[in-house]
């Protein structure tokens, strides 16, 4: 077998990988490689919308809005009711502005405050994303461009890592360390020896078997992730004693076009749009629940579905979203004249539709031309994974954590708490970059286990 001797090894090059590899790399006297299934078959911050979390940034403060990771650990820990995670949560708050401001300030990457994307629990604005909201890909494309021109970091593609290389603890024998993985590169296998591995392969909301065994309360539901999402760290990480933590938790989605499977702007409701049943009952306050809350909502109306309604107001006040430029591009955002039209065209009654669009206290009336949707719910991510600590080291029952290995992004635990309705919008990439940042700042400031 061909054997590579590196400073850092990274299995996957989405958003925990890569940022990982920026970070570690800044050190010119370290070796890094990132071993990647397939870009191909993409990462989930390559389809996810690329909008970045992130309380205290230049740009916030340019826009006059105060924020800070103190705020923005306690808006995530509002929405999570979780305190068991508070240090993780907070060291991923306190990244998050540094790693934004780097991306936008020193890398020079278009990105904006989202003042326009309003969200539950989110007590400012605190979404970062390009002005033309083009979504994660670009984003991804430009940060694994400047790790192409780093000379000391190179990215296989195409070549899955099937297994982590251990070996006793010189410290404490009865225990195993990561040295490394095998990998499988042209249908070859490779071992890369490292003095730090990362594990940064996402979640498992691609396994089915995986998604019966920890998260079967969600029934099925429409998958919006991508094929590389199928959980291979967890064989990984069992043996070596990682504890799982929230694992029924995901990132779900309740604005999932139905039979299209584009999403539509998670912003509508905060606009006025209304979700109504097939019965032409309004079962939600729209704005009451995030997105991946939402997502049970809907699971628990006849037919798992329910239909959005918004006028030409809404829309244009929610139009710039690469979700809504998707989700018209498939043709599933219908067009009504008015309530006649639109209970023609959904079969619910009109006077039914009158009684469910009464604005709520507080709200405004939606009139005139109507667009509406069918909606479904969908799973984007998992958000449960191995418990982790503040430098992202697996911990064990009993305290001791793995030495010669990292974890995040969607391997880790995530930010949302035991329950999908937890999940704070933007916390994903968070986690994940948040995470990568973490782990190579530590690497290339020389602490490296
Ligand atoms: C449709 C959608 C929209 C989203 N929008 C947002 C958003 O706007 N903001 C936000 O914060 N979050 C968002 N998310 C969530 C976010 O994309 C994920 O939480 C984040 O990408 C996780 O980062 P990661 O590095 O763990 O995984 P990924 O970004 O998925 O990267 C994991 C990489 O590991 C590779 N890999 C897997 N197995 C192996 C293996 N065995 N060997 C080698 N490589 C492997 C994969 O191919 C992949 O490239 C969205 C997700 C989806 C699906």
């Amino acid at each position: 077998m061909d054997t590579i001797d590196v400073d850092v090894a990274i299995a996957g090059g989405g958003a925990c990988g890569v940022m990982a590899a920026l970070r570690a790399s800044e050190d010119p006297e370290l070796v890094v490689v990132i071993f990647e299934k397939s870009t191909r078959e993409g990462c989930n911050a390559d389809v996810s919308s690329g909008s970045l979390a992130a309380g205290g940034t230049r740009l916030q403060r340019e826009a006059g809005i105060e924020d800070s990771p103190q705020r923005h650990c306690e808006d995530i820990i509002g929405n999570s009711g979780d305190e068991s995670l508070r240090d993780l949560v907070m060291s991923f708050c306190e990244v998050a502005p540094r790693y934004v401001d780097w991306i936008a300030d020193t890398l020079g990457y278009p990105l904006e405050v989202g003042v326009d994307m309003p969200r539950k629990g989110m007590s400012v604005p605190r979404l970062h994303a390009d002005p033309e909201r083009r979504g994660g890909r670009p984003l991804m494309s430009f940060l694994r461009a400047e790790l192409a021109s780093r000379d000391n970091v190179a990215f296989v593609d195409e070549a899955p890592v099937r297994r982590l290389l251990t070996e006793a603890d010189p410290d404490e024998p009865s225990r195993e360390r990561v040295v490394g993985f095998v990998a499988e590169q042209n249908g070859r296998p490779v071992e890369v020896r490292a003095t730090t591995t990362v594990v940064a392969t996402d979640g498992f909301a691609n396994n089915p078997a995986l998604m019966q065994r920890f998260a079967s309360s969600l029934g099925t539901p429409f998958y919006g992730g991508v094929s590389t999402s199928t959980g291979d760290s967890i064989g990984w990480l069992e043996p070596l004693g990682a504890q799982w933590m929230h694992m029924e938790a995901c990132l779900r989605h309740g604005q999932v076009t139905l039979g299209h499977g584009t999403r539509v702007n998670p912003a509508l409701p905060w606009a006025g749009a209304v979700l109504i049943n097939c019965d032409g009952e309004r079962f939600v306050d729209e704005q009451a629940n995030g997105y991946s809350g939402l997502a049970g909502h809907i699971q628990a109306q006849p037919g798992e579905r329910a239909l959005m309604v918004w006028d030409e107001q809404a829309m244009a006040e929610t139009i710039t979203s690469e979700m809504m430029r998707d989700s018209l591009a498939a043709g599933a955002i219908h067009d009504a004249a008015g309530l006649v039209d639109l209970a023609d065209q959904t079969g619910i009654a009109a006077e039914l539709l009158a009684r469910a669009m009464r604005p709520l206290p507080g709200r405004r009336a939606q009139q005139g031309r109507l667009h509406h949707t069918w909606l479904t719910h969908g799973v984007l991510t998992t958000q449960g994974g191995a418990l982790i600590d503040t430098g992202c080291r697996v911990v064990r029952a009993d305290g001791s954590t793995v030495s010669g290995l990292r974890v995040g992004g969607g391997s880790a635990v995530g930010t949302a708490g035991p329950k999908s309705e937890g999940y704070s919008s933007g916390s994903g990439l968070m986690a994940a970059m948040g995470a990568g940042w973490i782990i190579g700042e530590e690497i290339a400031g020389g602490l490296t286990s």
